[in-house]
């Protein structure tokens, strides 16, 4: 039977922490299982992923909701799940902003003991469903500047991903003013407060310190000498201009591209209470009218850090 207060009309009401905490327990169940084997870049496990996160979503009644089918040098292909969510107000609705992640990991490999999966739970399930739950909030909402959600693949083998998108953009380039990229924030930095994130590039711009006068729990990165702000997705954009970081709490712990990096290891109250955290500042500058720049000296000029990272298997 249809209760009688579904049936008058009104807008979505701000998602209780529980079913924040409920979605999130969802994606990352699905995203982290042992079925899709840790999600290796250009794998159609890859693919499995980035079809997941679409139909996610589509499922919220985003504008445009695609896979993104980037052919690579080997004869691989990698794939990024985007969508689209254009903006309510015409004077703004040209002004983009940028929420990302990355789908890919490090999938499996042969020790003495048979298969491992490395599931990347933390790397970077947990900013994947940072950026369904920022989708979710802001599809129900309708902001006044247009929002591009992008997860990217092949992120792990050194950006092919967001190489391809930045090449096949949906949308102008030039209409991008930010993007905030979600890294592992599936544990909390014991450097930093209990429940703060930290933003690579902090000093770089004026994005990370507005956002923090607008409620994001975030301060600077207290690990500038592992240069995070050039190992991620946000940089390739911030080399073109964009006011690119990326958001993370990694305290450098041992699970990093290790097989410990699973399901059992997320502090999912950390996790959602994180989510939770960033979904008002976001929303605030989606309808705000001010841009974010770089500070004097801040856009970088410098490669990115493409060197592999080690798999150590334990
Ligand atoms: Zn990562």
């Amino acid at each position: 039977m249809l209760l009688a207060s579904a049936l008058v009309a009104g807008p979505n009401p701000a998602e209780s922490n529980a079913e924040v905490a409920a979605h999130v327990r969802g994606a990352m169940s699905f995203l982290a299982s042992d079925a899709m084997r840790g999600r290796g870049s250009a794998t159609s496990d890859e693919m499995v992923a980035a079809t997941y996160v679409v139909s996610q979503f589509q499922s919220l009644g985003l504008d445009k909701a695609e896979l993104q089918r980037v052919a690579l040098p080997s004869g691989a292909v990698t794939y990024n799940a985007y969508a689209v969510l254009r903006g309510s107000d015409p004077a703004l609705a040209g002004q983009t902003i940028l929420i990302s992640s990355h789908l890919d990991h490090l999938g499996t490999r042969q020790s003495p003991n048979g298969e491992v999966i490395f599931h990347g739970a933390d790397d970077d399930a947990s900013g994947t469903s940072a950026v369904l739950e920022l989708a979710r909030a802001l599809a129900s909402h309708r902001p006044r500047r247009t929002i591009l959600f992008v997860c990217f693949g092949s992120e792990e083998t050194g950006g092919q991903g967001h190489r391809g998108f930045l090449q096949n953009l949906p949308l102008p380039l030039s209409s991008i003013i930010a993007d905030i990229e979600f890294e592992m924030i599936g544990q909390p930095d014991p450097t930093v407060g209990p429940s703060q994130l930290w933003l690579t590039g902090w000093e770089r711009s004026n994005l990370g310190p507005t956002l923090a006068q607008h409620g994001a729990p975030l301060v600077g990165d207290p690990h500038p000498e592992q240069n995070f702000f050039r190992r991620s997705d946000n940089y390739d954009l911030a080399l073109q201009g964009i006011v690119a970081h990326t958001v993370s709490s990694y305290g450098l712990g041992d699970h990093y591209h290790t097989p410990a990096d699973d399901l059992a290891h997320i502090d999912f109250n950390h996790l959602c209470r994180a989510i939770e955290s960033m979904i008002a500042p976001v929303t605030w500058l989606a309808d705000s009218d001010w841009k974010p720049s770089w500070k004097s000296g801040g856009r970088p000029t410098a490669p990115a850090i493409r060197t592999p990272k080690p798999v150590p298997l334990r």
